[in-house]
């Protein structure tokens, strides 16, 4: 196992502010290490907080209180302007609804995060037709998101995810929108990332089913952690 974790939470709590005077506490002080390598499902109820602590993990909002180490990188010291730099460079999002560009073929999907981080055209047009050969998508990169079926617009989305060799994929109930067999092949997806890419992921689902595969689950419940075990897929991790 190595040592640094990529992600470290250190009694973080986040608050909403819902109206004078109310704030509405979501996360009541959570503590979390999350190392290279490492397949962690955090699972939960329905209004647990888990979009809420994926919204810190990815550094898409900031906590109230405490502090987010994000490989390395205290995420309070990173100001506003700098923060999506960081994201883009250290975090691929996966999310329930895709949020494919509809306008866009899916190699250009898979694409423009690589343009946008300043790769070459060619590069990423070579790049992009590997990621999508990767997720088996190889054969409907000229398609739209339209023209695609509910599990081949994840697999595209999760392409376009690991385009710019995140430091950790991040999923938000990744197959929450799809049936069971189409879920089943998102999820072995994820095994091969993990274990041919050594891929770093977090799962969020409240799918108890999935979330046992993982090598590690982490259950929320109101806001707090209230249990951390190991899965059915741990193993020692080399190194
Ligand atoms: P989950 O993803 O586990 O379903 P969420 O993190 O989305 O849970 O929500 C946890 C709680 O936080 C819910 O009670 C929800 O209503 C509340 N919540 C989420 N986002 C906001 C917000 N922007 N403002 C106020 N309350 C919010
Ligand atoms: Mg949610």
């Amino acid at each position: 196992m190595n040592k640094y974790p990529i992600i470290q939470l250190d009694h973080i709590i986040k608050r909403y502010f819902v109206g004078k005077p109310n704030e509405l506490e979501i996360l009541h002080g959570l503590n979390l290490k999350i190392y290279p390598g490492e397949f962690v499902a955090i699972v939960g109820e329905s209004g647990s907080g888990k979009s809420t602590l994926m919204n810190i993990i990815g550094a898409l909002d900031r906590p109230t209180e405490g502090e987010y180490i994000l490989d390395d990188i205290p995420i309070s010291k990173v100001k506003d302007t700098e923060i999506s730099h960081i994201r883009c460079k250290k975090i691929g999002f996966i999310f329930q609804t895709f949020n494919l560009i509809g306008k866009l073929s899916a190699i250009k999907n898979v694409q423009l995060p690589m343009l946008y981080a300043g790769v070459s055209k060619k590069e990423s047009l070579k790049r992009s037709k590997e990621l999508l050969e990767l997720v088996g998508m190889k054969d409907r990169m000229k398609h739209q998101p339209n023209e695609l079926s509910g599990g081949q617009k994840q697999r595209v989305a999760i392409a376009r995810a690991i385009s710019n060799n995140p430091t950790l994929l991040l999923a938000d109930e990744p197959t929450g929108a799809l049936d069971s067999s189409t879920s089943r092949s998102i999820m072995d997806l994820f095994h091969k990332l993990h274990q041919e890419k050594q891929m770093s992921i977090v799962l969020i689902t409240h799918s108890q089913e999935l979330a046992k595969e993982t090598e590690r689950i982490i259950t929320l419940k109101d806001g707090q952690i209230i249990s951390d075990c190991k899965g059915e897929g741990y193993h020692e991790h080399l190194g």
